[in-house]
């Protein structure tokens, strides 16, 4: 078996558990391990550390499989680590009030790049690692022996493939998709497309923090910013909302939305949909001096990774500042931040500064995360990627 020999020291992280070994770190390569194979990690001084899946074209060359020597990455391997994450999910009873979650979560699941969500009755992979890509079709047949599918589809298109340097696939592996499939969530009925739509088709991570704005809404005029395909708002105005103004870019996630808001009743005269870019949108609002109860700011990722922070902190400041600045005394704003690069402290802090800026004074109330079936390694801490805090602003 082919070997990654690290430089002195570089065995700290692995020591910890953390399962990326950076380019960087290798002193030599040992044998012609071609992308996704698998080899052994060692560190300076030939100790085993892991067993790890090859990519010589990623800046993360190498993401770990097991941490076992006498551990065989097969299909045996494979099975076991996906019965292991299925029975976690099955542990958090989400099926009372949900027919969909995350399955598989990545490095969280000790699956690196390995992303399953299930969606009733459809599986859609999303496949971001060489490792990942090397197992598809075991992973497949194995996801379709415990989980019985009616299909198994695939969404690697996200544009991280490329930093992998793998071309984005986007199609049916197994079985057919059947006819409008669905979210149900806590009563409602969510449609969803499958092979256009965001991330694999909707926005599993933010289920309780939908499920707390319901709580939130009551008699509140509500702005929901980024709505995608209404989840937010369909939650507001269940919640008795005064009215909810929902703004997003995309004409088709709209196009859902308004569909959606009808499917479940909720297509009264309080909902009013905007098509608009947000940065522009929130300006107008301010100009017209329009005021809010509860704003809700859920973008999507502005720094996919460190390289974009700047740029990105900068983003999440001005739209905090303007939603500030709409909010009633004694308004609430819920803000979202899905970016890996930005951490739940600076986050707090762009927020402070945002606060600042817009001369407001504020309390945070809830401090929230993605849903439980997207679980975060300890050793893993950049499995924490969504971070939100609920502000109250003086009355
Ligand atoms: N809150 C949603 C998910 C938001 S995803 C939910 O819970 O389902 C981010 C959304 O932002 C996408 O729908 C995308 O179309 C939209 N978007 C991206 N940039 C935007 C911009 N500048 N202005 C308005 N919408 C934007």
């Amino acid at each position: 078996m082919s070997s990654l020999v690290l430089k002195a020291g570089k065995e700290k992280s692995l020591l910890r558990k953390h399962p990326w070994i950076f380019s960087g770190a290798i002193q030599r390569v040992e044998g012609t391990p071609k992308n996704g194979d698998t080899v052994q990690v060692m560190s300076s001084n030939r100790r085993f550390l892991a067993h790890a899946a090859y990519n010589p074209t990623s800046n993360i060359a190498a993401r770990v499989w097991s941490w076992e020597e006498q551990e065989q990455i097969n299909a045996k391997f494979f099975r076991k680590k996906i019965k292991a994450a299925i029975a976690a999910r099955d542990s958090l009873a989400i099926e009372s009030y949900s027919n969909s979650w995350r399955l598989i979560h990545a490095e969280s699941d000790g699956l690196p790049g390995l992303i399953v969500d299930r969606y009733g009755e459809v599986l859609v992979i999303q496949l971001g690692s060489a490792g990942a890509e090397r197992w598809k079709d075991v992973i497949t047949d194995i996801l379709q022996e415990l989980c019985k599918p009616a299909c198994i589809y695939e969404r690697s298109d996200s544009d991280s493939r490329r930093l992998e340097g793998m071309e984005l696939r986007n199609g049916i592996l197994r079985g057919e998709m059947p006819d409008n499939v669905a979210v149900i969530e806590h009563g409602f009925h969510f449609r969803l497309d499958i092979q256009h739509g965001q991330k694999t088709g909707f926005y599993l991570d933010q289920r309780d923090n939908r499920a707390l704005t319901e709580a939130l809404a009551r008699d509140k005029d509500v702005l929901n910013c980024f709505c995608y395909t209404g989840g937010f708002s369909l939650y507001a105005l269940r919640g008795s909302a005064k009215s909810v103004l929902s703004i997003d870019t995309s004409a088709e996630a709209l196009c859902i939305a308004t569909e959606n808001v009808s499917r479940n009743g909720l297509d009264d005269a309080r909902a009013k949909w905007l098509e608009a870019d947000v940065f522009q949108a929130l300006r107008k609002l301010r100009d017209q001096d329009r005021k809010f109860d509860l704003i809700i700011l859920d973008p999507p990722k502005f720094a996919p990774t460190a390289a974009f922070v700047e740029k990105a902190a900068r983003g999440y400041k001005d739209i905090n500042l303007l939603a500030f600045k709409l909010l009633n005394p004694g308004g609430l704003l819920a803000s979202y931040s899905c970016s890996g690069g930005i951490s739940t402290d600076l986050f707090q802090k762009i927020i402070a500064g945002a606060a600042l800026d817009a001369g407001v004074e504020a309390q945070i109330v809830h401090h929230l995360h993605e849903s439980a079936d997207h679980p975060v390694l300890l050793s893993f801490p950049e499995g924490a990627y969504l971070k939100g805090l609920v502000l109250r602003v003086a009355s």
